[in-house]
């Protein structure tokens, strides 16, 4: 058993992971990128396209896709932030509805470059089905289908009860809100693909190589340190999401939170007949603390969310979670009764980078602008990352597009406050978000 098999996903790679070897010595490189997750990978290969003449050296810590990125439901959704109603509260209407235009770039342009450079991640294009499953998730999408048609957003479909129990055979869907751009895919052989096209491009990748600490040389220069090795970079970009809580420069920028995974067995003809679910869409309730579920190839149900485990200073050991496994579990009967007695497989977690407002950001480290990091993409992060690395490569390559004059480029983030109050505001929020679900969102 190796230290980064930390999910289903990742057991189902083709072959063996040989890790790429670490950097001795000290080597000089153009731009350094912390974080083999999908956003390192995608900065990486994007720079390598943008000018290959650039040097990119990228330190993963374990291996390219240990982290989120190995481990997470795989929907390529829309959602920009936790809702569009927290969005909009927060950056008002236009803002808002630009974040949601370039999701839905986010969204296609992943799955053009699945399908442009061959890569093998089990993308199906299933759309994403938002539902309500009690009275007040039934308010919230219908706020959410008015700011739709105030934004004249396209390529949203209405579900009533009457389609949704045609699609799928349980009767809590009451309402849905289904966007047949989005997919689901398996994200660990994403991750993998990502690392090899980066390859491909000639980005150099260190696996096994964690950066035990960060300076600036006389020179201005980047000095990278890792347990045998030192890098010098003249661009440093730290795609390190949740893990960043380990860098004094990102330490208040955000907080990680752990989310659950649950598996079953493959679900045979049968069963597959008597849940319907023909379409194979991805699946979310509108709760705070949502499932999100979705079928794999091989027809086994994942299903994931419920509560959230926090985490206390730098520990990020929280996979595990012996009561939301629970939860997971008995929810998927709770929506498919007929599979009652289906075997769970494998349970696994893994953490997700929250800001204050629960809005990403790409940023730069104090005003010194080759310095990039990006975090804060919470639980909807699978294509954003990808398309946030081409932003982040444009930014080091003096571009200016639609992408790197986002209004969350630069934009300053209120600062988590430092431990002990970070943990108690932390399960302050929690808690508050806990007791609507039981009360309202059920
Ligand atoms: C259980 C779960 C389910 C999710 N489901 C979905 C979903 O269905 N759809 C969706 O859109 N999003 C989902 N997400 C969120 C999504 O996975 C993330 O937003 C996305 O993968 C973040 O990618 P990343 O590259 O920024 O970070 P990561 O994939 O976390 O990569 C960061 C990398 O940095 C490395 N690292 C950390 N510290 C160091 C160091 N000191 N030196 C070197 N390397 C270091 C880590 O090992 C890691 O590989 C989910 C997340 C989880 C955990």
């Amino acid at each position: 058993m190796n230290d980064w098999n930390k999910s289903w996903w990742l057991e189902t790679l083709p072959g063996p992971i040989t890790p790429n070897p670490a950097p001795e010595g000290t080597v000089k490189t153009d731009v350094a990128v912390i974080g083999g997750g999908f956003t390192g990978l995608s900065t990486a290969y994007h720079l390598k396209k943008l000018d290959p003449g650039l040097e990119v050296r990228l330190l993963e810590s374990h291996i390219c896709g240990y982290g989120a990125s190995g481990r997470n439901g795989g929907f390529s959704m829309t959602l920009f932030g936790l809702t569009k109603g927290i969005t909009r509260f927060r950056f008002g209407d236009a803002r808002a509805r630009a974040a949601h235009a370039y999701m839905e770039q986010a969204v296609d342009y992943l799955y053009r470059l699945v399908q442009e450079q061959q890569l093998d991640p089990d993308y199906e294009a299933t759309g994403y089905l938002l539902v309500a499953t009690s009275k007040a998730q039934e308010k919230r999408l219908e706020h959410d289908f008015k700011l739709a048609e105030k934004w004249q957003l396209e390529g949203i479909e209405r579900w009533d009860r009457a389609r949704l129990q045609q699609e799928f055979h349980t009767d809590l869907y009451r309402l849905g809100w289904f966007e047949p751009r989005c997919g689901i895919l398996n994200p660990a052989k994403q991750a993998r693909a990502m690392k090899a096209l980066a390859e491909r491009e000639g980005a150099i990748i260190h696996e096994q190589s964690p950066v035990t600490r960060i300076r600036r040389g006389a020179d201005r220069r980047f000095l990278i340190k890792t347990p045998e090795g030192e890098v010098q970079a003249d661009y440093l970009v730290l795609a390190t999401n949740a893990y960043s809580i380990a860098f004094p420069e990102l330490r208040s920028k955000q907080t990680p939170v752990f989310t659950h995974i649950v598996l079953t067995e493959p679900l045979t003809d049968a069963q597959m007949q008597a849940i319907g679910w023909q379409n194979r869409a991805g699946v979310e309730d509108a709760r705070n603390f949502i499932h999100y579920y979705r079928l794999t190839r091989d027809n086994r149900i994942v299903m994931g969310g419920g509560d959230v485990t926090l985490t206390y200073g730098t520990n990020l050991d929280r996979d595990l979670n012996e009561r939301t496994f629970r939860h997971l579990e008995q929810h998927i009967t709770e929506v498919y009764p007929q599979l009652r007695g289906i075997r769970i497989t494998h349970r696994w977690g893994g953490p997700v980078s929250i800001t204050t407002d629960m809005a990403p950001v790409i940023g730069f480290l104090g005003e010194d602008r080759r310095a990039l990091f990006s975090v804060g993409c919470i639980g909807h992060g699978v294509s954003m990352t990808h398309l946030n690395g081409l932003t982040m490569a444009e930014l080091i390559c003096g571009k200016k597009t639609e992408r790197t004059e986002m209004f969350f480029v630069g934009r300053k983030v209120i600062p988590w406050p430092p431990e002990p109050i970070r943990f108690a505001v932390g399960h302050l929020i929690r808690g508050y978000m806990r007791l609507e679900d039981r009360l309202l969102y059920k």
